[in-house]
């Protein structure tokens, strides 16, 4: 029951089985496997309970249940929720209660959801690994000596080992794609501006999109559309309509046009993944799907794009944690107030408590994107930035465009599977280069989702990324669903 969204809610909706029984399984689940796994931060014991009760005594009711009525779904530690801790990762918001949901809590709520807790990530949704979080990592449920990816690596490792049938992410240059690959569950980044941001903690806010993971397709396509549509608190959120994603899975993909980047099978790229990514597409050919290749040349910008973007709008948004409105204050020792430059005990109280705060990674990010915005390197890197921005977004434009156009782009997720932990954690810019095919699709603002591909000879999973047009997420859920039903099964039979 827990492996699946959609038979979990129809279970629940019959009587088949009652909410408080799939709450009572996810909670034993995480009892059983949260020691090795480290995938929550918290876990709302009692409250899941109560929403399970509730669910059923509306049901008793004879009251109309949501779709999603008693599906238990993770919350990313970066999101809200009412009356519990939100750490986003880090010392910093350590003990920090947040008063209200957000807007895709109120969702879940709304549809009747279970919320069973916060998973653990990468400090600040920073990182590939979850080696960032300031609460040690989280292992991934396939080999523990792996990581989950990052930076939604509980997320992901909840789905993985079934504790949760779903989970929300946030993925702000492939933090659920990349995670989803590397543990076998379907990861979706919506169109940037479809899913509300009102109560995710910002990393970088033109780029942060709050998105699911699930078991299938379809059930990613059910939380996505509980999720997805306008929201007034969020000024960067579209007015656009809330597709059917679930009814998306059953169109058809004969003679959809699939664009194949070289780009994006570069040196880097592991063999295997290659090889089994390069056997899905040709089984969605076998399916009918017309394979174009495609130019997206300024992909080879994007990593260094990105990691001027977001690392400058980081330096902005956390410049809110400084002691005095959220979360951990720290009072700066005598000697150090002494020594402080103009020894204001405000700024002496600013350093200590972003000192103790802030883990290593979030600190480099600071600088580097203080650096990049201060004046006498903005327009040489931040401007510029912006620039090579825009062409990176101009490339999948053409690609898209006119009847020679593709409908939807499929390359790997992440140049390699799942490695083991510690081994990028000394080397950033090794870790910077995980995302390097995840990071266009994220700048140019376009939906993108990763679907379990074959797993490599040794048992571990790989992505196969799928990026639609703006707001043409229906495409991207049809190619993922007509891949999901023809994919060799993991017995090895077609
Ligand atoms: N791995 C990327 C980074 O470290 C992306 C993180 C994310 O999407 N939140 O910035």
């Amino acid at each position: 029951m827990l492996d699946d969204v959609l038979l979990t809610a129809s279970r629940v909706r019959t009587g088949e089985v009652k909410a408080l029984d799939v709450a009572k399984q996810a909670l034993a689940r995480i009892d059983e496997r949260n020691g090795e796994l480290n995938a929550f931060l918290t876990v709302a014991r009692e409250e899941v309970l109560e929403q399970a009760r509730g669910v059923d005594a509306k049901r008793e009711r004879g009251e109309p249940l949501g779709i999603l009525a008693g599906v238990p779904i993770a919350l990313k530690d970066a999101l809200c929720m009412r009356n519990t801790r939100t750490t986003a990762g880090s010392k910093m918001l350590a003990q920090w209660v947040s008063p209200y949901d957000a807007t895709v809590v109120a969702r879940l709520r709304q549809a009747d959801a279970l919320l069973p807790g916060k998973t653990n990530m990468d400090e600040f949704a920073m990182g590939s690994s979850n080696e960032n979080s300031a609460y040690g990592p989280v292992r991934n449920p396939i080999d523990p000596s792996r990581t989950p990816g990052g930076s939604s690596g509980g997320s992901a490792a909840a789905v993985a080992s079934g504790m949760t049938p779903a989970a929300l992410g946030s993925d702000t240059g492939g933090s659920i794609r990349q995670p989803a690959a590397f543990t076998g569950t379907v990861g979706v980044k919506p169109t940037y501006g479809r899913v509300s941001r009102f109560g995710l903690v910002a990393f970088a806010s033109s780029l942060d999109q709050v998105g699911p993971f699930a078991t299938t397709v379809r059930g990613a396509a059910r939380v996505l559309s509980v999720i997805s549509g306008h929201d007034e608190r969020d000024m960067s959120s579209l007015w656009a309509k809330v597709d059917d994603f679930e009814a998306a899975c059953e169109n058809r993909v004969r003679g959809l046009r699939i664009g194949v980047p070289e780009e994006y099978f570069a040196k880097g790229l592991d063999p295997e993944v290659e090889a089994n990514v390069r056997a899905a597409i040709r089984r969605l050919e076998s399916e009918g799907c017309t394979v174009v290749n495609v130019r997206l040349p300024h992909t080879r910008h994007a990593v260094a794009t990105y990691y001027v973007l977001a690392t400058a709008e980081a330096s902005s948004n956390l410049a809110r944690f400084d002691g005095v409105r959220y979360g951990l204050r720290v009072a700066p020792d005598r000697d150090a107030a002494g020594s402080n430059v103009d020894k204001s005990p405000l700024r002496a109280m600013y350093g200590a408590t972003r000192d103790a705060g802030f883990g290593t990674e979030v600190k480099r990010r600071i600088l580097l994107g203080t650096y990049v915005l201060s004046a006498g390197h903005f327009d040489a890197f931040y401007l510029k930035a912006q620039k090579v921005r825009t062409l990176i977004r101009r490339d999948f434009d053409e690609a898209f465009a006119g009847p020679e156009g593709v409908d939807a782009i499929v390359c790997p997720t992440a140049p390699t599977p799942a490695f083991k932990l510690g081994a990028k954690t000394e080397d950033p810019l090794s870790m910077y280069l995980e995302d390097v095919y995840t990071l266009p699709a994220s700048l140019a603002g376009l939906p993108a989702m990763s679907v379990p591909c074959t797993p490599t000879r040794e048992g571990l999973p790989v992505g196969l990324q799928i990026i639609a047009p703006t707001l043409r997420e229906t495409s991207m859920f049809a190619i993922a669903a007509a891949w999901e039903s023809a994919r060799p099964s993991a017995s090895g039979q077609a």
